[in-house]
């Protein structure tokens, strides 16, 4: 039963999990492998904050591919621009309190 979460990952693909089956499979492996998970609070804007300058684009819509800030002038990719604020947001939240955001060592 301990390969259980592995056999979950080879028959299914991540969208015929749900997140709670996600965050526990990643957690299992996290603390397999000694490795710490952080989560960010989810209403988080990632996808619609600058990730070079911190702008933010109220108007920005899921058609949007594109990020493309009026102040700095970043072009990126939505879903780059998007990782790139949790990545932020995760390894700056290490250190701090976790008022809004969770933080697990496995
Ligand atoms: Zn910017």
């Amino acid at each position: 039963m301990e390969d259980f979460p592995f056999f979950r990952l080879i028959f299914f693909s991540f969208s015929d999990l749900s997140y709670g089956e996600f965050l526990n499979i990643l957690s299992y492996y996290c603390k397999k492998t000694g490795k710490s998970l952080t989560k960010i609070n989810r209403w988080y804007p990632s996808s619609k904050t600058c990730s070079n300058c911190g702008w933010y684009n109220k108007k920005l819509t899921l058609k949007n591919r594109i990020f493309k800030c009026k102040i700095c002038g970043t072009n990126i990719d939505r879903d780059l621009n998007a990782s790139i604020n949790i990545k932020r947001v995760g390894t700056s939240t290490l250190c701090e309190s976790k008022d809004s955001i969770e933080s697990y060592n496995l």
